[in-house]
Protein backbone atom coordinates (compact mmCIF):
# COMPACT_ATOMS: atom_id res chain seq x y z
CA UNK A 1 0.00 0.00 0.00
CA UNK A 2 1.15 3.56 -0.85
CA UNK A 3 1.91 6.07 1.98
CA UNK A 4 0.30 8.22 0.88
CA UNK A 5 -3.08 8.72 -2.10
CA UNK A 6 -3.81 11.82 -4.15
CA UNK A 7 -7.35 12.36 -4.67
CA UNK A 8 -8.87 15.73 -6.27
CA UNK A 9 -5.26 16.86 -5.49
CA UNK A 10 -5.68 16.32 -1.46
CA UNK A 11 -2.76 14.38 -0.12
CA UNK A 12 -4.16 11.58 2.33
CA UNK A 13 -1.98 9.46 4.37
CA UNK A 14 -2.69 5.97 4.56
CA UNK A 15 -3.10 5.24 8.04
CA UNK A 16 -5.45 2.99 10.53
CA UNK A 17 -6.86 4.50 13.81
CA UNK A 18 -4.08 3.09 15.91
CA UNK A 19 -0.98 5.00 13.93
CA UNK A 20 -2.94 7.91 13.53
CA UNK A 21 -3.66 8.28 17.14
CA UNK A 22 0.11 7.41 17.68
CA UNK A 23 1.07 10.51 15.40
CA UNK A 24 -1.21 12.71 17.02
CA UNK A 25 0.16 12.00 20.63
CA UNK A 26 3.82 12.57 19.36
CA UNK A 27 2.93 16.16 17.60
CA UNK A 28 1.52 17.07 20.91
CA UNK A 29 4.61 16.75 22.70
CA UNK A 30 6.63 18.21 20.17
CA UNK A 31 8.63 21.37 19.86
CA UNK A 32 7.07 21.86 16.60
CA UNK A 33 3.21 22.67 16.17
CA UNK A 34 0.91 20.37 14.03
CA UNK A 35 -2.60 20.56 13.03
CA UNK A 36 -4.15 17.47 11.39
CA UNK A 37 -7.58 17.74 8.85
CA UNK A 38 -10.10 14.82 8.63
CA UNK A 39 -11.03 15.74 4.59
CA UNK A 40 -14.10 13.33 3.51
CA UNK A 41 -16.24 13.60 -0.39
CA UNK A 42 -17.69 17.19 1.12
CA UNK A 43 -14.63 18.76 1.86
CA UNK A 44 -12.89 17.50 -1.19
CA UNK A 45 -15.98 19.07 -3.18
CA UNK A 46 -14.92 22.68 -1.60
CA UNK A 47 -11.31 22.02 -2.00
CA UNK A 48 -11.53 21.74 -5.26
CA UNK A 49 -13.48 25.20 -6.29
CA UNK A 50 -10.77 26.78 -3.60
CA UNK A 51 -6.97 26.94 -4.25
CA UNK A 52 -6.52 28.31 -0.69
CA UNK A 53 -8.23 25.22 1.07
CA UNK A 54 -6.28 23.30 -1.11
CA UNK A 55 -3.29 24.42 0.07
CA UNK A 56 -4.46 24.20 3.60
CA UNK A 57 -4.89 20.55 3.72
CA UNK A 58 -2.08 20.05 1.57
CA UNK A 59 0.20 21.60 4.38
CA UNK A 60 -1.57 19.08 7.22
CA UNK A 61 0.61 17.15 9.33
CA UNK A 62 -1.53 14.60 8.69
CA UNK A 63 -4.94 13.74 6.41
CA UNK A 64 -7.11 10.78 7.67
CA UNK A 65 -10.06 9.45 5.11
CA UNK A 66 -12.97 10.22 7.24
CA UNK A 67 -15.71 8.83 5.30
CA UNK A 68 -15.87 5.35 2.94
CA UNK A 69 -16.23 7.73 0.03
CA UNK A 70 -12.36 8.68 0.22
CA UNK A 71 -11.96 5.02 0.28
CA UNK A 72 -13.84 3.97 -2.55
CA UNK A 73 -12.90 6.90 -4.29
CA UNK A 74 -9.34 5.39 -4.34
CA UNK A 75 -9.72 1.80 -5.25
CA UNK A 76 -12.06 3.12 -7.80
CA UNK A 77 -8.94 5.14 -9.43
CA UNK A 78 -6.20 2.28 -8.81
CA UNK A 79 -8.94 -0.26 -10.56
CA UNK A 80 -9.29 1.72 -13.76
CA UNK A 81 -6.30 3.24 -14.62
CA UNK A 82 -5.47 3.10 -18.47
CA UNK A 83 -9.02 1.33 -18.88
CA UNK A 84 -10.93 1.90 -21.63
CA UNK A 85 -14.61 3.57 -21.59
CA UNK A 86 -16.62 0.38 -21.00
CA UNK A 87 -13.95 -0.95 -18.78
CA UNK A 88 -14.28 2.26 -16.75
CA UNK A 89 -18.24 2.04 -16.31
CA UNK A 90 -18.43 -1.47 -15.13
CA UNK A 91 -16.04 -0.74 -12.44
CA UNK A 92 -17.72 2.40 -11.34
CA UNK A 93 -21.19 0.51 -10.57
CA UNK A 94 -19.43 -2.54 -9.36
CA UNK A 95 -16.87 -1.08 -6.94
CA UNK A 96 -19.61 1.18 -5.75
CA UNK A 97 -22.02 -1.35 -5.02
CA UNK A 98 -19.13 -3.29 -3.01
CA UNK A 99 -19.45 -0.77 -0.53
CA UNK A 100 -22.82 -2.19 0.21
CA UNK A 101 -22.09 -5.99 -0.15
CA UNK A 102 -18.28 -6.24 -0.08
CA UNK A 103 -17.01 -3.25 2.14
CA UNK A 104 -13.85 -4.99 2.19
CA UNK A 105 -13.09 -4.49 -2.01
CA UNK A 106 -12.45 -0.91 -1.50
CA UNK A 107 -10.35 -1.27 1.71
CA UNK A 108 -7.19 -2.24 -0.58
CA UNK A 109 -5.44 1.28 -1.02
CA UNK A 110 -6.68 3.27 2.04
CA UNK A 111 -7.21 0.91 4.74
CA UNK A 112 -9.08 2.39 7.12
CA UNK A 113 -11.73 5.45 7.94
CA UNK A 114 -10.73 7.10 10.79
CA UNK A 115 -13.51 9.18 11.57
CA UNK A 116 -12.36 12.96 13.50
CA UNK A 117 -14.72 11.56 16.47
CA UNK A 118 -13.72 8.33 17.30
CA UNK A 119 -9.66 10.22 16.79
CA UNK A 120 -10.75 12.77 19.01
CA UNK A 121 -11.72 10.31 21.74
CA UNK A 122 -8.99 8.42 21.46
CA UNK A 123 -6.83 11.11 21.75
CA UNK A 124 -8.52 12.98 24.79
CA UNK A 125 -8.28 9.00 26.47
CA UNK A 126 -4.83 8.86 26.20
CA UNK A 127 -3.90 12.96 27.19
CA UNK A 128 -4.99 12.21 30.39
CA UNK A 129 -3.63 9.65 30.82
CA UNK A 130 -0.09 11.76 29.75
CA UNK A 131 -1.33 14.77 31.45
CA UNK A 132 -1.11 16.87 28.29
CA UNK A 133 -3.94 19.90 28.52
CA UNK A 134 -6.81 20.32 26.15
CA UNK A 135 -9.22 22.68 24.74
CA UNK A 136 -12.47 22.68 23.56
CA UNK A 137 -13.29 25.42 20.66
CA UNK A 138 -16.58 25.82 18.86
CA UNK A 139 -20.01 24.18 18.32
CA UNK A 140 -23.23 26.15 19.84
CA UNK A 141 -23.32 27.42 22.79
CA UNK A 142 -22.83 25.00 25.80
CA UNK A 143 -21.69 22.26 23.98
CA UNK A 144 -18.24 22.09 24.18
CA UNK A 145 -18.70 22.13 28.22
CA UNK A 146 -20.94 19.55 28.09
CA UNK A 147 -18.63 18.01 25.89
CA UNK A 148 -15.95 18.79 28.92
CA UNK A 149 -18.27 16.79 31.79
CA UNK A 150 -18.91 14.29 29.95
CA UNK A 151 -15.24 13.26 29.03
CA UNK A 152 -14.08 14.07 32.46
CA UNK A 153 -16.48 11.44 33.56
CA UNK A 154 -15.17 9.00 30.95
CA UNK A 155 -11.59 9.78 31.54
CA UNK A 156 -11.15 11.38 35.12
CA UNK A 157 -7.43 12.21 35.04
CA UNK A 158 -8.30 15.10 31.77
CA UNK A 159 -7.19 18.18 31.91
CA UNK A 160 -9.73 19.90 29.71
CA UNK A 161 -8.16 23.54 30.73
CA UNK A 162 -10.49 25.58 28.72
CA UNK A 163 -13.99 25.47 26.24
CA UNK A 164 -15.61 28.30 24.35
CA UNK A 165 -18.04 28.16 21.72
CA UNK A 166 -17.41 31.37 19.80
CA UNK A 167 -17.20 32.60 16.24
CA UNK A 168 -14.86 31.40 13.32
CA UNK A 169 -15.05 34.86 12.79
CA UNK A 170 -11.59 37.16 12.06
CA UNK A 171 -13.39 39.78 14.90
CA UNK A 172 -13.31 37.17 17.64
CA UNK A 173 -9.79 35.85 16.74
CA UNK A 174 -7.84 38.24 19.37
CA UNK A 175 -10.19 37.42 22.47
CA UNK A 176 -10.12 33.32 21.52
CA UNK A 177 -6.13 33.50 21.21
CA UNK A 178 -5.90 35.41 24.21
CA UNK A 179 -8.03 32.85 26.15
CA UNK A 180 -6.49 30.06 24.56
CA UNK A 181 -2.67 31.41 25.32
CA UNK A 182 -3.97 31.80 29.23
CA UNK A 183 -4.63 28.09 29.54
CA UNK A 184 -1.17 26.89 28.13
CA UNK A 185 -3.65 23.97 26.34
CA UNK A 186 -1.45 21.71 24.08
CA UNK A 187 -4.23 20.43 21.92
CA UNK A 188 -6.87 22.52 20.43
CA UNK A 189 -9.83 21.02 18.87
CA UNK A 190 -11.97 23.10 16.60
CA UNK A 191 -15.18 22.30 16.29
CA UNK A 192 -16.36 24.92 13.14
CA UNK A 193 -17.08 22.91 10.64
CA UNK A 194 -15.23 22.78 7.24
CA UNK A 195 -13.70 25.04 5.70
CA UNK A 196 -14.14 27.74 8.42
CA UNK A 197 -12.24 25.44 11.13
CA UNK A 198 -9.40 24.45 8.81
CA UNK A 199 -8.96 28.33 7.67
CA UNK A 200 -8.82 29.03 10.92
CA UNK A 201 -6.30 26.91 12.42
CA UNK A 202 -4.28 27.79 9.97
CA UNK A 203 -4.51 31.65 10.18
CA UNK A 204 -3.85 31.37 13.94
CA UNK A 205 -1.88 28.20 15.14
CA UNK A 206 1.18 30.20 14.94
CA UNK A 207 0.03 32.87 18.06
CA UNK A 208 -1.22 29.86 20.25
CA UNK A 209 1.87 29.81 21.73
CA UNK A 210 1.62 26.57 23.89
CA UNK A 211 -0.62 24.65 21.36
CA UNK A 212 1.56 21.52 19.35
CA UNK A 213 -1.66 20.05 17.72
CA UNK A 214 -4.45 21.27 16.68
CA UNK A 215 -7.61 19.48 14.64
CA UNK A 216 -10.61 20.46 13.20
CA UNK A 217 -13.28 18.40 14.32
CA UNK A 218 -17.00 19.37 12.78
CA UNK A 219 -19.40 17.82 14.30
CA UNK A 220 -17.27 15.68 16.82
CA UNK A 221 -18.77 17.88 19.67
CA UNK A 222 -22.05 16.94 19.33
CA UNK A 223 -21.70 14.00 18.61
CA UNK A 224 -20.32 13.08 21.78
CA UNK A 225 -22.42 16.04 23.56
CA UNK A 226 -25.48 13.28 22.49
CA UNK A 227 -26.93 16.55 20.37
CA UNK A 228 -26.65 14.46 17.59
CA UNK A 229 -26.31 10.47 17.24
CA UNK A 230 -23.84 8.43 15.35
CA UNK A 231 -25.60 5.54 13.57
CA UNK A 232 -24.93 2.30 15.03
CA UNK A 233 -21.59 0.45 14.39
CA UNK A 234 -22.48 -2.09 12.04
CA UNK A 235 -24.62 0.61 9.82
CA UNK A 236 -21.30 2.60 9.53
CA UNK A 237 -19.32 -0.83 8.44
CA UNK A 238 -21.51 -0.84 5.62
CA UNK A 239 -21.03 2.62 4.11
CA UNK A 240 -24.27 3.50 5.13
CA UNK A 241 -23.99 6.23 8.14
CA UNK A 242 -25.39 9.14 5.53
CA UNK A 243 -28.93 7.36 5.68
CA UNK A 244 -28.83 7.50 9.21
CA UNK A 245 -27.79 10.77 8.82
CA UNK A 246 -30.65 11.74 6.41
CA UNK A 247 -33.16 10.44 8.85
CA UNK A 248 -32.21 12.14 11.63
CA UNK A 249 -31.56 15.31 10.03
CA UNK A 250 -33.44 15.82 7.12
CA UNK A 251 -31.95 19.62 6.35
CA UNK A 252 -28.78 17.46 5.67
CA UNK A 253 -30.21 16.35 2.22
CA UNK A 254 -28.08 18.92 -0.25
CA UNK A 255 -24.68 18.16 2.05
CA UNK A 256 -25.85 14.11 1.57
CA UNK A 257 -26.61 14.45 -1.85
CA UNK A 258 -23.26 15.72 -2.65
CA UNK A 259 -21.20 13.57 -0.89
CA UNK A 260 -23.32 10.37 -2.64
CA UNK A 261 -24.12 11.26 -5.66
CA UNK A 262 -21.93 14.67 -7.04
CA UNK A 263 -18.80 12.93 -5.49
CA UNK A 264 -18.98 9.54 -7.15
CA UNK A 265 -20.65 11.50 -10.31
CA UNK A 266 -17.35 13.63 -10.28
CA UNK A 267 -14.76 11.05 -9.83
CA UNK A 268 -16.25 8.94 -12.52
CA UNK A 269 -16.10 12.35 -14.71
CA UNK A 270 -12.69 12.77 -13.85
CA UNK A 271 -11.60 9.63 -14.91
CA UNK A 272 -13.59 9.75 -18.38
CA UNK A 273 -11.54 12.94 -19.51
N1 LIG B 1 -20.24 25.66 14.05
C1 LIG B 1 -19.90 26.70 14.90
N2 LIG B 1 -19.87 27.97 14.41
C2 LIG B 1 -20.15 28.24 13.12
C3 LIG B 1 -20.51 27.18 12.26
C4 LIG B 1 -20.54 25.88 12.75
O1 LIG B 1 -19.61 26.46 16.07
O2 LIG B 1 -20.12 29.41 12.75
C5 LIG B 1 -20.26 24.27 14.57
C6 LIG B 1 -21.60 23.57 14.60
O3 LIG B 1 -22.32 23.94 15.75
C7 LIG B 1 -21.19 22.10 14.62
C8 LIG B 1 -19.84 22.11 13.90
O4 LIG B 1 -19.47 23.47 13.76
O5 LIG B 1 -20.96 21.69 15.93
C9 LIG B 1 -19.76 21.50 12.53
O6 LIG B 1 -20.86 20.79 12.16
P1 LIG B 1 -20.98 20.07 10.74
O7 LIG B 1 -22.35 19.57 10.61
O8 LIG B 1 -20.50 20.96 9.65
O9 LIG B 1 -19.93 18.89 10.92
P2 LIG B 1 -19.80 17.46 10.20
O10 LIG B 1 -21.04 16.70 10.53
O11 LIG B 1 -19.64 17.73 8.76
O12 LIG B 1 -18.58 16.90 10.84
Amino acid sequence: MPETIKIFKIRFDNITMKEALKKALIFAKDKKQHYICTPNPEILLTAEKNLKYQEVLNKSDLNIADGIGILWAAKFEKITKNKKRPAIFAKWFTSLSSILFYPKYIRTELSERVTGTDLMQNICKQAASENIKVFLLGAADGVAKKVKNILEKKYPKIKIVGTFAGSPTKAEETEIIKRINKTEAQILFVAYGAPAQEFWISRNLKKLKKIRLAIGIGGAFDYIAGIRKRAPKWLQHTGTEWLYRLIQQPSRIKRIYNATVKFPVKVLRKRLR
